[in-house]
């Protein structure tokens, strides 16, 4: 078995669990520091960076979880994940903060406001026509990955040692690796095909 946490100080936390566990995960939210025992692998869900940045800080969980997914733990981060992981965002909030891990300039809020929100087909690279098998309704099915795109980041550059794993109109980038931390600009957990938390889950299991 192996032990997933899902930063539960706000955002979209449940969703993510929900398809964690239909893959076998043990998951628990991340409140506090103790919660960061023995995990193999931790989600940083979509919600407002702003107020992740705030709640990271007063929960005293900023320093921790930037040093375990600096060591290495498998991290998935999807949306205002994303945000958090960057080295660099732009149109932020001066006072926000984020972990810097991952090689990517992001621009908040870069596919527009709540209202443009959107559903698209994820273009995997390497893959069969972005048609994946994924685990849905208990049996394995080929779909196309799709993606909620909900006041998302656009991602608007990746510098050297970051795999771009998908994109959308075959320029967005919006699905990035770089070694232990995958990110999505969009929420996977929405549309409830599970290639990305697949993905993640694989890395954590391999350790
Ligand atoms: N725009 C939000 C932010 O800046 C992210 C939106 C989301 O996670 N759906 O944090």
């Amino acid at each position: 078995m192996f032990n997933i946490g899902v930063l539960a100080l706000q955002g979209d936390v449940d969703a993510h669990i929900d398809i964690l566990e239909l893959l076998g995960a043990r998951v628990c939210k991340i409140t506090k520091l103790s919660d960061l025992h023995g995990l193999d692998g931790i989600v940083i869900p979509g919600g407002e960076s702003t107020t992740f940045s705030m709640l990271l800080e007063s929960s005293g969980l900023f320093e921790p979880i930037k040093k375990i997914v600096s060591d290495g733990i498998p991290t998935l981060g999807t949306c205002a994940g994303l945000i958090l992981l960057s080295t660099k965002v732009l149109d932020g909030r001066s006072d926000q903060k984020s972990f810097g891990l991952l090689n990517a300039v992001v621009k908040r809020n870069g596919f527009g406001r709540q209202i443009s929100s959107f559903v698209d087909k994820i273009e995997l690279q390497d893959s069969n026509n972005g048609e994946e098998a994924t685990y849905i309704n208990e049996e394995y099915q080929t779909v196309k990955v799709t993606g909620a795109f909900i006041r998302a980041p656009k991602i608007v550059s990746v510098g050297p040692g970051v795999q771009v794993l998908g994109t959308i109109l075959q320029k967005e980038i919006v699905y990035v690796r770089e070694k232990n931390i995958f990110a999505t600009s969009f929420h996977p957990e929405i549309t409830r095909n599970t290639f990305i938390h697949e993905k993640f889950l694989d890395a954590a299991k391999k350790g």
